[in-house]
């Protein structure tokens, strides 16, 4: 099985290394994120896990432009799936400019040289709808983005009230049982007060982007940690 069941109409997809969500409406589906270059194939079988083809996809939403998130969006948009991403992040999705690098530490940067090893570069995909803080998007009873900047310029959690679920993107992850700030940041003050942005939202479950979702417990992980942040 590529996809997961967490709750009613909330997916994990496991590619591979990597991970991606759906949101399921009824016969419609929204993708959070794709995976790295060659999960397309992957997201096409869990949707026919649970019933859907990819026409059933409204929209991928890229939480930002980094190779294991957006790395299949070309693959996911050439079945005519629109693809949605923050305004700051568009031009490197499409490939008109370069993605600046994270700042390093100097234990993130072995860190980096270990786990994206062979981790091929996103090919440009056009960005359909960029979206900013505050906008609406129409699944999950209304999902607000809210712009996390400081993992990347463009980086975007979303947020169902409706449901308290709450995508992070890489603002946050969860490591060996440990919710822990996302690592390989552009800036990391910045990543901080973005994450203290998602611990206000008090979510009831969070799906990171890289680790195992907190599922019903997320506003006290994720509330004790903003807390040991600050
Ligand atoms: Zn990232
Ligand atoms: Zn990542």
């Amino acid at each position: 099985m590529v996809a997961t069941e967490l709750s009613e109409g909330l997916y994990r997809l496991g590619l591979g290394r990597y991970q991606a969500y759906l949101w399921r409406d009824g016969d419609r589906a929204t993708l959070v994120d794709t995976g790295e270059v060659g999960s397309g194939a992957l997201i096409v079988a869990a949707l026919a896990e649970i019933g859907l083809s990819p026409d059933a996809l409204e929209r991928v939403v890229l939480t930002h432009f980094h190779d294991d998130h957006a790395g299949s969006a070309a693959e996911i948009a050439a079945f005519g799936v629109p693809v949605v991403a923050h305004a700051a992040d568009a031009p490197v999705l499409r490939g008109e400019v370069p993605g600046p690098p994270p700042d390093f530490t100097p234990f993130e940067r072995e860190l980096h040289a270990r786990t994206a090893a062979g981790l091929r570069p996103a090919p440009p995909v056009a960005v359909d709808v960029e979206v900013a803080d505050g906008d609406v998007l129409d699944f999950g009873g209304g999902a607000r983005v809210v712009s996390v900047p400081g993992h990347t310029d463009g980086s975007i959690a979303l947020h169902l009230p409706e449901h308290g679920v709450l995508f992070t993107g890489d603002l946050i992850a969860e490591y060996e049982g440990e919710i822990i700030p996302g690592v390989f940041n552009l800036d990391a003050a910045e990543a901080a007060r973005s994450f203290r942005k998602l611990a206000a939202l008090r979510p009831t479950t969070a799906c990171f982007g890289h680790g195992e979702p907190a599922i019903g417990n997320a506003d006290a992980l994720i509330g004790a940690r903003a807390e040991a942040l600050a």
